[in-house]
């Protein structure tokens, strides 16, 4: 049986980060779901925006990206829909509009190749022995079993690690719903929508090369019957849908509570959204996800005595942060704190009349 210093469960942008920070320090195996390139196979559903924070670990770590990972166009602002109360704001919004598919597959192929990489590998079973972790997954029509010093949970929402680490643990999620359409509308736009009939969290919309992607955060309860309401009486505010030409849906965790991230213990650590390291106000994980990683790369590499308490410790202020999204989760999912928000018009920029036209010919 193999023996690593490191196994990694998932190399979505937090896995593929810790991968790439380990190389060449440790002995490094890693696990995931998605194939090595292509488009088939699993595909991360996502809105595919890159916030500030994310690109600052990007400059932190002296990488540029890609040409093939950028969609079109870049878009700067983001329109703020309040279907209840009829309250539409133009927010600036500094993300890079990408493909995140392609991104995926571009943060695995930086890995450099001293890590052992299983692509469209599954990691079916864990368990802790001798004080090692024992891991089982199947790869290429087999099942093979190897042990590690630390085991990292990288593995998204569902992560199994944290089931493993944390049996009866439960962050609040939602279902998230996406579907994708010919985009028919005359100028490309992003969009925020809150209408508390259909969900108590938020949705979304976003142009990306020619088509029109509109996605949600709802409660399982009738998750679909309240995506296609929304998209009923979006229609009355000028959204164009059509004929869906794909339908994306998967589990998304929206913390509620400080004790819904959890960190991992005996040697075993979780990072990015298996940890619930995501913003419950915008749903964006992809910078908390590179900036755990890169927090946890530094521990291992230096191998202190209890490196769970060390890495616990180092992200507090990143949890704090989250903290923060919590606050302002409840603001804006707050109907009549909203409209004050919206109402005040802070941050908001009017539009001249050419971008009234442009919007009201969408
Ligand atoms: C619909 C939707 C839209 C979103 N839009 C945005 C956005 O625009 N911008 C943003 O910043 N965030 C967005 N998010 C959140 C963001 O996608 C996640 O927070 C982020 O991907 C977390 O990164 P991660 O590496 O922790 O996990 P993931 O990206 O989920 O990666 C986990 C990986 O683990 C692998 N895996 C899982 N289980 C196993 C297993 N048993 N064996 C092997 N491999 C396994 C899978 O291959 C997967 O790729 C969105 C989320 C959703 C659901």
């Amino acid at each position: 049986m193999q023996h690593f210093d490191v196994a990694i469960i998932g190399l979505g942008p937090a896995g593929a980060a810790l991968a790439r920070q380990l190389a060449g320090s440790l002995n490094v195996i890693a696990l995931d779901k998605k194939q090595r390139d292509g488009n088939k196979g699993f595909k991360k559903p996502c809105g595919g925006l890159l916030a500030p924070d994310a690109q600052r670990a990007f400059i932190r770590a002296g990488i540029t990206l890609p040409v093939q990972v950028m969609a079109d166009p870049q878009i700067f602002s983001v329109r703020t829909v309040d279907v209840q109360s009829a309250i539409e704001r133009n927010y600036q919004r500094c993300y890079l509009n990408i493909d995140r598919h392609a991104f995926d597959l571009w943060m695995k192929s930086l890995i450099p190749p001293s890590v052992t990489v299983h692509h469209d590998a599954l990691c079916r079973k864990i368990w802790r022995e001798d004080g090692l972790w024992h891991l089982v997954f199947s790869a290429e029509g087999q099942e093979t079993q190897i042990t590690c010093r630390y085991l990292v949970g990288a593995d998204g929402a569902n992560s199994m690690v944290r089931r493993v680490l944390y049996p009866g643990h439960e962050i609040r999620q939602y279902v998230a719903l996406q579907q994708w359409f010919k985009d028919r509308h005359p100028a490309p736009f992003y969009s925020c929508i809150f209408d508390n009939t259909t969900t108590d969290c938020y949705a979304w919309s976003i142009s990306k090369d020619g088509y029109f992607i509109f996605g949600g955060a709802f409660a399982p309860k009738h998750s679909r019957e309240n995506f296609a309401a929304l998209k009923t009486r979006l229609e009355s505010v000028n959204f164009h849908f059509g004929e869906a030409l794909k339908s994306e849906k998967c589990t998304v965790l929206c913390p509620s509570h400080w004790s819904d991230f959890v960190c991992g213990k005996e040697n075993a650590f979780l990072i990015g959204e298996a940890a619930g390291f995501i913003s419950a106000s915008s749903l964006e994980g992809i910078s908390y996800a590179l900036d755990s990683a890169e927090i946890l790369s530094g521990i291992l590499c230096a191998a202190p005595k209890d490196a769970c308490a060390v890495y616990r410790r180092k992200t507090l202020g990143l949890r704090v942060k989250l903290l923060g999204k919590i606050v302002k989760n409840k603001c804006l999912t707050t109907p009549w704190l909203r409209r004050l928000i919206m109402q005040s018009g802070i941050a908001n920029i009017p539009l001249t009349p050419e971008g009234q036209s442009k919007q009201a010919e969408a």
